[in-house]
């Protein structure tokens, strides 16, 4: 397990040449026209053709040899609990095995697998801010997580929220996992939230394992948190009525998560689509969980919307990408100067029927990772966990 994820030590200066497709992850324009990027100090400070920008003086050189380059994936939707390591389905390793799918940022939608998790308010607040701080210091394999999302509570006042906030906790847990299931109450609190600068989302549809609830689209609507957390439920989604409800009734982020009703994620996507609101679907995996750990649970949802949803498979990746940077404020998630240097290489899977990536993912194949990077830092190369690239990328110059 990669438990101490190499950091820069020095100045460092990334370039990655030969790219064949560049995908841009940012829906108004998803394939940028570039054969190079050049990053220093873990952020993008060039985009061109190799002839047009500064490519001197690099630390690492990457020849792409004719492969895709798309900004790191995001998963909008996990539960971690200590390190590299879940009790869920008592498992270790599965953060570093999403780095092996493209993943390389994830957002916590609650800690709440914790053994013997606090239901006390201390209890609550205390957790939330070890979690943050502890996924910040250590990032399994190099992905960036952020965690310390603490699940509300009804005992909770004004006051928590503003603590919570000025110790460095910037999420709230899915809603409705705590004891807080009604929707005036949750709306309250989530406003609390917004006030200080947290971000919230809330658990959508049935009960996900005994012991939780339902909430329906009344909670979900007055409750109003900005992520309407697997709207295509977690397992279980509501009726396709509620689903179009809430999306006509918010502007709030739609996310779709592997976790979740697959013919549900397909109406949504659909749902969105004719609302002309794309921008506001996002994704995850809702793992661990139940059904387990899904490393490669993000190209799956890419790849199942794409080819069932019929989506261009370039706009199914910014679903993936730059939505849910934009949705959640990050630096990542977009090819763009002055973001973060994290990106994920790709090819077309070996005998794949596909004409090129784009087309192969489009069929529902899912693409082959060749590398992975970090803040400009290379963290893997040809993926354990992916169908085998047909080309792969190659450090060839330090
Ligand atoms: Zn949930």
């Amino acid at each position: 397990m990669a438990h101490d994820a190499p950091q820069a030590t020095g100045p460092s200066k990334l370039v990655i040449r030969n790219i064949g497709l560049l995908l841009s992850g940012a829906m108004e324009k998803p394939i940028l026209d570039a054969d190079t990027i050049v990053a220093e100090n873990g952020k993008i400070t060039a985009i061109g053709r190799f002839k047009d920008v500064n490519t001197d003086d690099a630390t690492t050189v990457v020849n792409a040899n004719g492969t895709t380059v798309a900004p790191g994936l995001i998963d909008s939707h996990v539960h971690p609990v200590a390190g590299d390591w879940t009790p869920r389905q008592n498992q270790t390793g599965w953060i570093d095995s999403y780095l092996h799918g493209g993943v390389t940022t994830m957002i916590s939608a609650g800690e709440v697998h914790m053994p013997g998790r606090p239901r006390d308010v201390v209890g609550v607040k205390a957790m939330a801010i070890f979690a943050q701080r502890s996924f910040w210091t250590l990032r399994p394999g190099g992905v960036k997580i952020h965690a310390g999302a603490p699940v509300i509570e009804n005992e909770m006042v004004e006051d928590d929220f503003k603590e919570l906030a000025a110790a460095g906790v910037k999420l709230l847990g899915e809603v409705g996992l705590g004891g807080v299931k009604d929707g005036p109450t949750a709306r309250k609190m989530v406003g609390w939230a917004r006030k200080y600068g947290i971000q919230s989302t809330i658990h959508t549809g049935g009960p996900s394992i005994p012991g939780s609830g339902l909430i329906d689209k009344d909670v979900v609507l007055e409750a109003d948190t900005d992520v309407i957390g697997h709207i295509n439920g977690g397992h279980t989604a509501l009726p396709d009525d509620q689903i179009r409800c809430i999306c006509e009734g918010c502007k709030r982020g739609l996310e779709l998560v592997h976790n979740g009703n697959e013919r549900s994620a397909l109406f949504t996507l659909r749902t969105a689509r004719e609302m002309g609101d794309l921008s506001r679907v996002i994704l995850g995996t809702d793992a661990p969980a139940g059904s387990g750990v899904q490393p490669l649970g993000i190209l799956r949802m890419v790849s199942l919307l794409s080819s069932l949803g019929d989506l261009p498979a370039e706009i199914a990746f910014c679903l993936a990408t730059g939505n849910t940077a934009r949705m959640r404020a990050l630096d990542c998630g977009i090819i763009e100067i002055g973001r973060s240097a994290d990106f994920v290489i790709m090819d077309m899977a070996q005998h794949s029927p596909g004409k090129n990536i784009l087309h192969s993912v489009q069929l529902g194949d899912l693409p082959g990772i060749g590398m992975t990077i970090i803040d400009g830092i290379v963290r893997t190369q040809r993926s354990r966990n992916t169908p085998p690239a047909t080309r792969v990328p190659e450090i060839v110059g330090h």
